[in-house]
């Protein structure tokens, strides 16, 4: 229906913000982040001849991303000098950790500090959430401060645009939930590690298996960042580092469906989309990106996504919004619009927000939902709101560039607490 109408029709009413600020390296930056023949490089300007470079790279990628280094000095098996000349040069720095808080259900939500484009201006901060549960520890990861685009029922949505998170603050924060955690190998372990393995929660003694499952959910649309998205999780994937294996990684996009096929052959990871509606029109309104690239194009990228199988499904994500999208009829629609697909449907409950225009379904209708898509052969969890006395569930993250007032944060506390 919407590809009918000419190019100018058609994106009425679609914004795509543009980056207000762009990242500037500091002085002294981190080693987080860069891939191998970058380290390399850097290893070079501060004196490593080319013949060495490699194995140095790997036996400092062993530091960072097997044992979580902090510090330089804490590379034994480089030589002092070679510690003195790149703690000159770089760091090992990772976001910085401005607030930790950790809900009644375990859910934890660290609030990280990012630097501003200009000197003395406030940073910047975005949120990552870690969802422990039996048997498993899933980090939910921003990909931008804000977002570039304006879904109607998502928080972030409603905030500008600051900029793109650069590879390293993304491979930050998996480092940032490690070192929180303590789930570096060499470090004290929590409670958990001790669990015996006959408990049949995972044994957790090896260390490092924390954080088990990444999902790019948190903050701004991650296909708009494509190339800092993809070089951070080959590092988080990287066999040697953190691997953490890449069907374990989930990737979450409103539908940038140019970089749909990039995302299966560059990146190798699940797929997540956001649907949320069966027809143009209505998607049109909840995720205005729809206008740019309409279902029809959308499903015919997931149809082609590289590596999809029975055993390797994309799933899709559709919020459940009170008299909007949440009737049976839509539940039908839904079925057979992702005929054909190999596919998981997760069903989220609407999280509310001060000034939303739209109330979440009621349980009943929910379930209801979720039996006829069940019975209609798709698995259907609905994602079960966590964290929601600390403000980490879906759309809710939103950083302190644009704070909420006291009295809104409590009135928000106040609905998730009570629905
Ligand atoms: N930008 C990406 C990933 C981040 S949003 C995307 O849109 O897919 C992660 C998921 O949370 C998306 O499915 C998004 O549609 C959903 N979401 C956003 N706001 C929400 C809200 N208020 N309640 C429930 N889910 C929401
Ligand atoms: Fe951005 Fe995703 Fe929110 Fe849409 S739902 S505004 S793409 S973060």
């Amino acid at each position: 229906m919407t590809t009918a109408l000419d190019p100018s029709q058609r994106l009425a009413g679609f914004v795509e913000k543009a980056p207000l600020e762009r990242y500037v390296a500091p002085e002294r930056p981190s080693l987080i982040g860069l891939a191998r023949p970058a380290l390399a490089d850097a290893l070079g300007t501060v004196g490593v001849p080319a013949s060495q470079r490699r194995m140095r790279a790997q036996q400092i990628w062993n530091w960072l991303y097997v044992r979580g280094a902090t510090g330089f000095d804490q590379m034994t098996n480089v030589s002092k000098e070679l510690r003195a000349a790149l703690a000159d040069k770089f760091t090992l720095a990772r976001p910085e950790v401005v607030a930790e808080q950790v809900s009644i259900d375990g859910t934890r939500k660290w609030l990280l500090r990012l630097p501003s484009e200009h000197p003395g201006e406030r940073p910047h901060e975005v949120e990552c959430v870690y969802i422990p549960e039996a048997d498993r520890g899933t980090l939910c990861v921003s990909s931008q401060v804000g977002c570039t685009l304006n879904c109607s029922f998502c928080h972030t949505g409603t905030q500008r645009l600051v900029r793109n998170l650069t590879a390293g603050e993304i491979v930050g924060q998996v480092m940032v939930a490690r070192d929180r955690l303590g789930a570096w190998p060499e470090h004290a372990q929590p409670e958990r590690a001790v669990v015996p393995p006959t408990s049949g929660l995972p044994d957790l003694r090896e260390g490092g298996r924390f954080v088990t499952n990444i999902v790019m959910m948190g903050m701004g649309e991650p296909l708009y960042n494509f190339e800092a998205v993809r070089d951070a999780l080959l590092i988080v994937a990287d066999n040697e580092g953190i691997g953490i294996s890449k069907r374990k990684i989930t990737l979450s996009t409103s539908g940038v469906v140019p970089n749909i096929a990039r995302t299966g052959a560059e990146i190798g990871c699940m797929l997540a989309v956001s649907l949320h509606a069966t027809n143009d029109a209505l998607r049109n309104e909840l995720v205005p990106l729809n206008r740019k690239y309409p279902i029809r194009e959308l499903m015919e990228a997931c149809r082609n996504y590289p590596g999809l199988t029975n055993a390797k499904r994309i799933t899709f994500e559709y919020v459940m919004l009170k008299g909007v999208n949440d009737s049976l009829s839509e539940a039908k629609a839904l079925i057979k619009l992702l005929h054909g697909i190999p596919a998981k449907i997760n069903l989220i409950p609407f999280n509310p927000w001060p000034g939303s225009r739209y109330e979440c379904a009621d349980w009943e209708q929910i379930e209801k939902f979720s039996e006829y898509v069940f019975n209609a052969g798709y698995s259907s969890p609905v994602r079960t709101p966590r964290g929601r006395d600390i403000l980490a569930a879906c759309g809710q993250l939103k950083s302190a560039t644009e704070k909420l007032s006291a009295r809104e944060r409590m009135a928000l506390r106040a609905m998730a607490m009570t629905d």
